[in-house]
């Protein structure tokens, strides 16, 4: 009666929204300040005041009937023109806005992308641990994730395993830097080693591979780590933007689609995205969040409270004894659950109303991640509780 596929993915739909309904459970029957939910990662900061000042000074100024209606479907030219500019500003890449199409946010940016790039069963390559959601949007688009695993210590890709998932079916694959769930920053060095690991394999094939290049915590770095462009080291690169992570702005679903001008047709593939924004009847991104990104995209993204809170988890959970990953960027901390098993871990967790999330979802075993977007003042309250659990573990 109904698509069995998209039936499947309603039903089972993401543990982290699993887990924020039973923190809403928990909070109404104990207390807001007595759970500490660690599983979203909704930025806890507020959007610069500039990013408003400019939405209100749009709808007082320009022709309400100009300012509401339809863009051109790529986006607004003017926008797409800035967007343009500031890729060559910031990264010293020649952008093109003719291949800049705009989105609502970064999801849609890799939905639309997968859409143009994949036949039915073509696949797609995501490094463990990876965001789940690659897994519906490439699946949606009638192709199949490949998951590349890393060394279950140190998380770096496996490129043995890299270049045995790599085949005649292989479209894409994904990098995302900044990374969700661990926070690291994946060094030049390493996107040179995938980048020539795919140079080589397309030739061999005859085929091409795209990176798709999803970025939304770009902005969302500490102690001035750079995060390396990867259409400078890769030449059929496809960015994924978006701000709802740099400006705190995800409800209000604006990205862009950044196709790299040295791209293999990159042309068509641009014709192949307009196709897909059309089939899925995406339509055009929020018309007055286009004009106001023109103005915004340069704005700072001010980390300063995500940086304390990473330094208080990190130093904490380091000191009391558990193994983390150092986030140099997004607002993730990766850490190693205190038994094999990271749902039992994390169900364990809960019982210190500790809400963290497995990384069985992520596509890596024995994990769990910390969404430190929080207040301060609750990772402070939540640290006797990660030193009680790791305590019950100690005593065994
Ligand atoms: N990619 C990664 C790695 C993410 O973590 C997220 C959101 O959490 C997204 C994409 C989607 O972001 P957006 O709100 O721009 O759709």
């Amino acid at each position: 009666m109904f698509s069995s596929k998209m039936l499947e993915m309603g039903k089972h739909g993401s543990v982290i929204r699993e887990i924020a309904e039973h923190s809403k459970m928990r909070k109404a029957e104990i207390g807001d300040d007595k759970v500490f939910d660690f599983s979203i990662g909704n930025p806890s900061i507020p959007c610069p005041e500039k990013f408003n000042e400019v939405l209100i000074d749009l709808i007082k100024n320009t022709d309400p009937v100009e300012l509401h209606s339809y863009t051109a479907a790529q986006g607004d030219p003017v926008t797409r023109r800035i967007l343009a500019k500031n890729i060559e500003k910031k990264y010293g890449f020649k952008q093109t806005d003719s291949l800049i199409y705009m989105t609502c946010g970064a999801s849609s940016s890799l939905s639309i992308v997968f859409r143009a790039l994949l036949e039915e069963d073509d696949e797609v390559i995501a490094f463990a641990p990876y965001f789940p959601e690659y897994k519906a949007f490439s699946e949606n688009a009638g192709g199949i994730l490949r998951v590349v695993g890393c060394n279950p210590e140190t998380l770096y890709p496996n490129f043995e395993e890299l270049k045995q998932a790599i085949n005649h079916k292989t479209k894409a694959v994904i990098i995302n830097s900044p990374t969700n769930p661990t926070g690291s920053v994946i060094p030049k060095e390493t996107l040179e080693k995938i980048a020539s690991t795919l140079t080589q394999a397309s030739s061999e094939l005859g085929t091409h591979i795209y990176i798709v290049a999803d970025e939304p915590y770009r902005e969302v770095v500490y102690d001035g780590v750079e995060v390396p462009y990867v259409p400078t080291i890769y030449p059929d690169t496809v960015v994924c933007n978006s701000y709802s992570k740099s400006l705190s702005v995800p409800g209000e679903r604006i990205g862009y689609i950044a196709i790299s001008p040295k791209s293999y047709m990159a042309e068509d593939f641009y014709y192949a995205i307009c196709g897909a924004g059309r089939g899925m009847g995406y339509i055009c991104a929020p018309s007055l969040l286009q004009r106001a990104i023109a103005i915004c995209d340069t704005l700072p993204c001010d980390v300063s409270s995500y940086d304390k809170n990473r330094r208080l988890l990190y130093n904490s959970l380091t000191e009391i004894g558990y193994t983390c990953v150092l986030p140099q960027g997004a607002f993730y901390l990766f850490v190693k659950a205190l038994e094999p098993d990271a749902n039992a871990f994390a169900m364990k967790a809960r019982e210190e109303e500790l809400l963290l999330v497995p990384s069985d979802s992520f596509g890596i075993k024995g994990w769990v991640r910390i969404a430190y977007c929080t207040s301060y003042g609750q990772i402070e309250k939540s640290i006797p509780a990660f030193k009680k659990l790791y305590e019950s573990y100690k005593v065994k």
